[in-house]
Parts: structure tokens; C-alpha cells; sequence
């Protein structure tokens, strides 16, 4: 069993950790709140005092952050956990970051001789709990290998995407893919009501012609057809519209940094943010569907 550092103790963090420690791994616990690391040592790990007391003398460090400002400022520098661990120590950051501060971060873990993969992750709250997570991984084959193990005790799918970098790549495309078909489904929705054909109608022919998609079949915006989906509990997330912003935002800057044209990515990482500032940010993604009929009253 590997002697494990945890950066990053938060909503996702503390119950992937909490899965590395049923696993029987050691795990030495850091977050800037005392109460994230608590809960780790009331379940058996042990806390450290700082992100480079983590990543001292273990095996593995596993970091689950904000954003990629946050990811850089532990890893990088003379101050940081590269510098501060022993040769051949695995890292593996799961945290949602923009593709190019993690490539930058990974170029120089490889460079001081760590191994380190970008994983991130979906399935949300639920799925970091009962460790059926999918992750997403960039790295080298070697690095791959060496992270597998790990990320099977957090998760149920791992896929290796690529070089470094590939993880948050192949993440960000999919959930911009996501926004887009939603609001698609959204207007559909829309538009179906004001021409005076009903949800089922929609529902039942678009499920099983040309239009059919996971927003519509599994996810479904407006409440009846799918009846697990959010809209029939008051568009409780879920995910929420903040989140969703910040994969959309994440897009945008590597659409922009690599020259790729995503018209319909900007369209609706403006249409999120606009329900976002009408105080919908907590709302779930879907939820959207309400701003498209307000927009029709205007
Ligand atoms: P969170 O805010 O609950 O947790 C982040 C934790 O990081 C906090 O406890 C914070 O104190 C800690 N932190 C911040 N800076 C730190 C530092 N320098 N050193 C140590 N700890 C520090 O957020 P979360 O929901 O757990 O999300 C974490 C990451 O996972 C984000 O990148 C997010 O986009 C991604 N993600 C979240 C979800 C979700 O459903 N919550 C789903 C998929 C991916």
C-alpha cells in the first residue's frame, strides 16, 4: 500500500481521499480549511500542515483544486510540492484546469524526473462518493500506468486521452458539446411551445429521430418526459450553471489559445453567463430553458 498526499480536501476532494483511505492506503491530508482535513484524520489519515508537508516523502500526491492559478502556485517554483518531493514521486491532478497550465505544470514535473498525469474528472459530488468517477488523463504511457491503480479506488472509468494536457482537453470539449446541445434541446422546447406542440409530442418523436441527444433523452429541460431528470424537481442541480460556465469559459480560452473557431462554444458560454448574472448560478444547466421563454417576452 502507497503512503498518499491529498491537496485539496473540498467537495470532491474529501470523499475521493476518504476513498483512498478504504483502500488502505495512508493518506496525509492538506487543505487551507482545517475542517476538510479534519474529517480526513477522523477517518483514519493524517493531516499536514502545508501543501509541501504533503507531498513530502510519499509515493503518490493527488491534488483536487480551484483552477489552474491554484494548481501553479503549489506546484511550481522553488516553494513548491515538485521541488519539495523525492525523485520518482507519482502526481496526478484532478482538478478542472485550463489545458495550458496544465501542460506547463506536467512539462515540469517530467522535467525534475516526477511523473505526473492531468485527470480530471465528471460525475460530481455523488460519484466522488461512491468512487464511480469517470476520469479523463493526459500524460505519457508510463505515467498512465503508474496512476491506473490509484484512480481505480476513486472511479469507474479511467480514459487515457493522450500526452499531457489531453485530460482537461478531451473534458472541456465534451462539456462544451454539452452546454451547446442543451440549449439546443432548450430552443427546440421553446419553440415547440409557442407553435403549440406538446412536450411529449417533441419528446417522443426528436428521442427517436435525427435530433436525439443526451440532453434531451437522459437530461430532458422541460419536466414530464424524463422523470429523473432536474426539471421536474425545480431545476435543483445536478449540475450547476456555474459550473457549467466554467468548462464553457475553459473552452474558450483553448479555442482562442490554439485557433480553433467555436462560434456556437462563445454563443453559449454567453448565454450561461447571462442566466448566471441573473442570479441562476446555483440553478442546474438545464434550467436555461426558463431565460429562452423570458427572452421571447422582451
Ligand atoms: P471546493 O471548492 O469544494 O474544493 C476546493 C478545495 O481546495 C477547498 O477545500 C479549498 O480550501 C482548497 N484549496 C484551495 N486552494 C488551496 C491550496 N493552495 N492548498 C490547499 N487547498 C486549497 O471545489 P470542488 O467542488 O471540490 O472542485 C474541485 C475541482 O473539481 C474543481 O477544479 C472543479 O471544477 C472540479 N470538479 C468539480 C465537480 C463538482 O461537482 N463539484 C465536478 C467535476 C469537477
Amino acid at each position: 500500500m502507497a503512503t498518499i498526499g491529498f491537496i485539496g480536501l473540498g467537495n470532491m476532494g474529501g470523499p475521493m481521499a476518504l476513498n483512498l483511505l478504504k483502500a488502505g492506503h495512508a493518506v496525509k491530508g492538506f487543505d487551507l480549511s482545517d475542517e476538510a482535513v479534519q474529517r480526513i484524520v477522523d477517518a483514519g489519515g493524517s493531516k499536514a500542515d502545508s501543501a509541501v508537508a504533503a507531498a513530502t516523502d510519499v509515493d503518490v500526491v493527488v491534488s483536487m483544486l480551484p483552477a489552474g492559478r491554484h494548481v501553479k502556485g503549489v506546484y511550481l517554483g522553488d516553494a513548491g510540492i515538485i521541488a519539495a518531493s523525492r525523485p520518482g514521486t507519482l502526481f496526478i491532478d484532478c482538478s478542472t484546469i485550463d489545458v495550458d497550465s496544465a501542460r506547463e505544470v506536467i512539462a515540469a514535473a517530467e522535467a525534475a524526473g516526477r511523473p505526473m498525469v492531468d485527470a480530471p474528472v465528471s460525475g460530481g459530488v455523488g460519484g466522488a462518493a461512491a468512487g464511480t468517477l469517470t476520469f479523463m488523463v493526459g500524460g505519457t504511457g508510463a505515467a498512465f500506468a503508474a496512476a491506473e491503480p490509484y484512480l481505480q479506488k476513486m472511479g469507474k472509468k479511467i480514459v487515457h486521452a493522450g500526452g499531457a494536457g489531453n485530460g482537461q482537453a478531451a473534458k472541456i470539449c465534451n462539456n462544451m458539446l454539452l452546454g451547446i446541445s442543451m440549449i439546443g434541446v432548450c430552443e427546440a422546447f421553446a419553440l415547440a411551445e409557442k407553435l403549440g406542440v406538446e412536450h411529449q409530442t417533441l419528446f417522443d418523436i426528436s428521442s427517436t429521430a435525427s435530433g436525439q441527444c443526451w440532453s434531451l433523452t437522459t437530461y430532458c429541460p422541460v419536466p414530464g418526459p424524463v422523470p429523473t431528470s432536474p426539471a421536474n424537481n425545480d431545476y435543483k442541480p445536478g449540475f450547476a450553471v456555474d459550473m457549467m460556465l466554467k468548462d464553457l469559459k475553459l473552452a474558450q480560452d483553448a479555442a482562442g489559445s490554439s485557433g480553433a473557431a467555436t462560434p456556437l462554444g462563445a454563443a453559449a458560454a454567453a448565454l450561461y453567463q447571462q442566466y448566471s448574472d441573473a442570479g441562476q448560478g446555483g440553478a442546474d444547466f438545464s434550467g436555461i430553458v426558463r431565460m429562452l421563454r423570458e427572452m421571447a417576452g422582451k
